[in-house]
């Protein structure tokens, strides 16, 4: 099977598997990954994760050109943004996930790390997540704002909306998309609580261990 092929396999079950487990509603979401002539597979405008069809899957240039398949997401200035800025970005998820999208609403979380240290999964795969301002939908500008970030972070939430996560492949873009959704969970779950999260040394070492910042 061509690279290509094998991709478009995986990106569709990769999404209808997040679609089945209620973690982005409806038509919302977007996946893209890039092959090793740079060109770049992303989910269609208006498609459902649970229901794509590999063959339909959006094909474009390194430079986001339309070269075939169905028109691709109105989100792909998110996409594009990471793959520029981040030069081992292999592939980018974004999800309408509920507990992140809660996250983001609540005012006492802070803009610049809005994961409390709860467990070590989300500091090693995801390191600090930034919280980005509200846009409307499809804005050129939510591009510009992860740009803004210099190629800094690999995870970001933008407000009311959910979360961007890239990382040098699918499978690694998925399950990182999967920690900050579950820590997301666990800081709904566990606000208000005497919950015990990690303390400074704890979240120092892992940063030293994992390399994450
Ligand atoms: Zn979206």
């Amino acid at each position: 099977m061509s690279e290509e092929s094998r991709l478009r396999e995986e990106i569709a079950l990769f999404a209808k598997s997040l679609f089945d487990r209620g973690l982005t509603p409806g038509s919302s979401g977007n996946i893209s990954a890039r092959m090793s002539d740079g060109t770049v597979l992303v989910t269609p405008t208006g498609s459902s994760m649970g229901f794509l069809d590999p063959a339909r899957i959006s094909h474009l240039s390194a430079d986001m050109v339309h070269l075939g398949g169905d028109l691709p997401t109105k989100e792909i200035p998110l996409h594009s943004a990471f793959y520029d800025t981040r030069k081992p970005t292999g592939a980018v998820v974004h999800l309408h996930s509920t507990h992140s999208v809660a996250l983001s609403m609540l005012t006492d979380t802070d803009p610049d790390d809005v994961l409390p240290p709860l467990t070590p999964y989300s500091i090693m795969k995801l390191g600090k997540v930034k919280l980005l301002p509200f846009f409307l939908p499809g804005d050129p500008a939510m591009g510009d704002a992860v740009r803004g970030l210099a190629g800094q972070r690999s995870a970001v939430l933008l407000a009311n909306h959910g979360p961007v996560v890239a990382a040098k492949d699918l499978s690694a873009a998925v399950f990182a998309m999967e920690e900050l959704e579950e820590t997301a969970k666990l800081a709904i779950l566990t606000r208000g609580l005497p919950a015990r999260g990690l303390v400074q040394s704890q979240i120092d070492a892992l940063v030293a261990r994992f390399d994450k910042t």
